[in-house]
């Protein structure tokens, strides 16, 4: 039953074949018996109470598609009921007295929640080691990290614990540990999905998205967390673009004619060769299905690390301020006075990571540092929207490349040295600066000892608005290869 995808699941639900308890039951019997640490908080009862209100609505036939379909969440995402922690220590008790948008979406759509999943703390980071409450281990080789943030989503899926979860990407975080866990996943445009309820990290980037095992899956899912809300300021209105739609209308479509623009800065230096492979084999089975290649240049791609590695923190150090045990989060015992208490208690709530992304946000804010710093950047991220404006429509329809330039990495390898994580960001950084949606799908191994069990994924970004063309594209490469129906031994 675990390894289903959820159109299967949904087709299964509707026929009565599985009454959605029986379902949220042998999922959670699977989260239960895992060593992954791919869960942070589990409710049993909660669970099995929101599937039993399922089944009575399947039974009243005032089901969705949806209705009984388990569902688990990146603990950024705030819910009633369970704890939201956003991997932080500064949020270890935290219950919210509300859902977030996107997950309530879900649960009007009858979707059973099965917990709250592992991520980087405040998802900042690609490994998930950054999380206070331990590190996820790769479902297809233990010793590897499920990357990150969204780690415990992408390994959920990959270790079919769960049907399809949910993930945000700030600057990769959807698409970096699909790729590394072998799954499937899309960030939409920026302001498709509320952010309302989504704890903030850099408010101009963090998008919420959908992570499953393939194309059509992530396409049902998304159709059911978009769409305007009135509580996010940047929210796009239906008059803007973003009415509700049908993501899977074009899933069927031949990709006859499409335009792949292949850009050469994803295919230099620092590229592993196994990745490279896998991503060249990748496109070959684009052009048999249709498709023709484009030579196209994003020529601010580099750029693209120091600007987001100063957007991102400005913008964190500012979201942040808010915890400081007063207002949220974590307060420190034995404090001289009112300093003293807001500083041992961010000092003690917060890990490393976010320790520093708070100290060099704050510090490029300053008055003297500003227009060196945080002006410069910004100049930097319209270049790069600008790059991908200058390509898209005109020369291509949709691009193409790896998402990371390495597979996953050794657990612990990277964890003491922030530079080389965020080098690693190189391929999906551009992507959230510009706004655009981007997504990964499984297209191959590593090779070599060690990186023949770890996936590679390959990344597809469109134009503003395109995520119906980017799953139908997905889609047809789904319909044509197995990568997605891998799963690692023992599942
Ligand atoms: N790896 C990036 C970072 O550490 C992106 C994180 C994200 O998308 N949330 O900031």
């Amino acid at each position: 039953m675990h390894t289903k995808t959820i159109k299967e699941l949904s087709e299964l639900l509707q026929k009565k074949e599985v009454s959605a308890v029986q379902l949220a039951t042998h999922f959670l019997d699977r989260i239960e018996k895992s060593d992954l640490n791919a869960f942070l908080h589990v409710d049993r009862a909660l669970t099995l109470a929101q599937a039993a209100e399922a089944d009575k609505r399947i039974a009243a036939g005032t089901a969705t598609p949806l209705t009984g379909v388990p569902i688990a969440h990146k603990d950024i995402f705030v819910t009633q009921g369970w704890r939201s922690t956003a991997g932080s220590k500064m949020l270890a008790n935290y219950t919210s007295p509300f859902d977030a948008t996107v997950v309530q979406k879900m649960l009007d759509a009858g979707m059973v929640n099965l917990g709250k999943l592992n991520c980087d703390e405040f998802a900042m980071g690609s490994s998930n080691e950054n999380s206070a409450f331990g590190a996820v281990k790769n479902p297809w080789d233990k010793a590897a990290v499920p990357g990150g943030s969204s780690g415990g989503s992408a390994a959920a899926v990959a270790a079919r614990l769960a049907p399809g979860v949910t993930g945000t990407d700030t600057g990769g975080s959807i698409r970096q540990p699909a790729s590394f866990c072998g799954i499937t996943g899309i960030k939409p445009t920026y302001g498709r999905a509320s952010r309302f309820g989504m704890i903030a990290f850099a408010s101009s980037l963090d998008q919420a998205g959908p992570m499953a095992q393939t194309a059509e899956d992530c396409a049902l899912l998304l159709s059911t967390m978009t769409g305007f809300d009135e509580r996010d300021s940047t929210s796009l209105t239906a008059e803007q673009g973003n009415a509700a739609e049908d993501f899977t209308r074009d899933l069927n479509k031949p990709l006859a004619g499409l335009r792949i623009g292949v850009p050469k800065e994803y295919f230099g230096e620092g590229l592993a060769a196994d990745v490279e492979k896998a991503v060249r084999a990748a496109l070959a089975k684009f052009v048999e299905l249709g498709a023709t290649l484009v030579d196209i240049s994003l020529p601010n791609t580099a750029l693209s690390i120091p600007a987001y590695y100063m957007i991102a923190p400005a913008e964190a150090s500012s979201n942040l301020s808010r915890f400081d045990g007063v207002r949220y989060g974590h307060r420190a015992e034995g404090y001289k006075d009112l300093q003293d208490m807001y500083k041992k208690s961010r000092a003690e709530g917060f890990g490393p990571e976010v320790q520093r992304r708070i100290m060099v946000g704050t510090y490029i804010l300053c008055h003297g540092y500003y227009d060196a710093y945080y002006l410069k950047a910004q100049k930097i991220r319209r270049k790069i929207t600008q790059d991908f404006a200058n390509v898209l429509g005109s020369q291509c329809d949709v691009i193409m490349g790896p998402v990371a330039p390495t597979v996953a990495w050794d657990l612990g390898s990277k964890a003491d040295d922030p530079v080389a994580n965020y080098l690693a960001d190189i391929f999906t950084l551009s992507t959230s600066l510009a706004g655009l949606p981007g997504m990964s799908i499984p297209c191959g191994f590593g090779e070599g000892e060690k990186n023949a069990k770890r996936p590679v994924g390959l990344q597809i970004i469109g134009n503003y608005f395109a995520e119906a063309k980017l799953l139908n594209v997905a889609h047809q490469f789904q319909q044509a290869t197995d990568w997605h129906k891998r799963a690692p031994s023992g599942i």
